[in-house]
């Protein structure tokens, strides 16, 4: 079984800058746990600490009963795959994939034994003879995933390894890592700012924002209870009603909504996303707002219209389309905001 990941209270600054302030998270042993966040918000430098190659100012990191940050990089039962792959290029697939047994001093036979697993895990044997340059970006990125791999680490960390691919083979090779892990129930910790990347591998998902944790949960839990302005906006594309509580309702841009739970705050955020609001002809029972379509996008798999009041963002399957008749600017319709996904957000 693999080892479990224990992060309490990591914090770093550059110069004065502080870009991790006390991040705590733990990971079960073979979870698949992704870092999800802007550029900048610290992802990289927190698994650059994990691997060795940044010094934490504070906190404690434990892989199972073993203090990580104690032990020089080398030590660690941990390997980085880089998004810039980082091959050796003199040095043939199978020797790269090698390269770390070699220098661990393993016996011939058993880096010979390693290197031909890691190249049938990864589909690789055909091209075991090749050079870095003669292989394609996906086989490039499969042969630091194999190198990595052969070392049996505890713990894998991936920093943004698909970022380099086109988005049809990004699509093929996050699906090969996620089927990977499951199978080889090693503990990976990737880094990714692409959202739709972290909801398909992840079993948990951890939203970073200015150096903090700001949310975490399955995939489907932060997709549809995000707790925050920012978790809502960046991975549900929400829209984001300011509004003042009276009652259990809300004052907003739109009117006033009665959410699925009642605010504990005066004034703050309602949070719904485009593809949970309804477009009716006939007025809704509840949260019904009489609006005109401003702006309308055509975007095959379906439609992006945007409405006035409040320039609130819609998404419509083509067939909801076709229920009202079609969709074009000017056009009065009513939007339904059902009450279970009109969000309350804390901030
Ligand atoms: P990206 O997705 O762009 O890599 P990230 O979330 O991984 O972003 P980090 O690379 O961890 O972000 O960087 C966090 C912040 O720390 C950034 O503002 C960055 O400019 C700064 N930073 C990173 N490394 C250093 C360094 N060696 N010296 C000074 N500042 C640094």
């Amino acid at each position: 079984m693999a080892e479990g990941l224990t992060v309490n209270g990591v914090s770093k600054a550059f110069a004065a800058t502080p870009v991790l302030q006390e991040v705590s998270f733990a990971a079960q042993g073979g979870e698949f746990v992704t870092l999800l966040g802007p550029s900048g918000c610290g992802k990289t430098t927190l698994l650059r600490i994990f691997g060795g190659f940044e010094l934490a100012d504070a906190g404690s990191v434990r892989l199972g009963q073993n203090d990580l940050l104690a032990l020089p990089a080398n030590r660690r039962p941990v390997n980085t795959v880089f998004q810039n792959y980082a091959l050796f290029p003199h040095l043939s697939v199978q020797d790269n994939i090698a390269f770390g047994l070699r220098s661990r001093r393993l016996a011939e036979p058993d880096v010979t034994r390693r290197v031909a697993g890691g190249l049938e895990m990864l589909r690789l044997g055909e091209l075991a003879r090749r050079m870095p340059h003669q292989l394609s970006g996906g086989q490039r990125q499969r042969v630091a995933l194999a190198r990595a791999l052969v070392n049996e680490p505890e713990l894998l960390l991936l920093d943004e390894p698909m970022s380099a691919l086109d988005a049809q083979l990004r699509a093929e090779v996050q699906l090969e890592l996620k089927r990977l892990q499951r199978r080889l129930g090693t503990t990976f910790l990737l880094v990714t700012h692409d959202q739709d990347e972290a909801m398909l591998v992840s079993d948990r998902i951890l939203v970073m924002n200015r150096g903090r944790i700001e949310q975490g949960g399955a995939p489907a839990e932060v997709f549809e209870r995000p707790r925050t302005r920012f978790v809502a906006d960046f991975l549900g594309d929400a829209n984001l009603l300011p509004g003042t509580r009276e009652g259990a309702a809300v004052r907003t841009a739109l009117g006033l909504l009665r959410p699925g739970t009642v605010p504990g705050w005066t004034t703050g955020t309602l949070a719904i996303r485009p593809e949970q609001i309804g477009v009716e002809l006939v007025k809704p029972q509840e949260n019904a707002v009489a609006a005109t379509i401003s702006e309308v996008h055509y975007l095959g798999t379906r439609w992006d219209v945007y409405c006035a009041p409040g320039n609130v963002r819609i998404t419509l399957s083509p067939s909801e389309v076709e229920d009202i008749g079609g969709v074009s600017p000017g056009k009065s319709v009513w939007l339904d905001l059902p009450a279970n996904d009109l969000l309350v957000l804390d901030d």
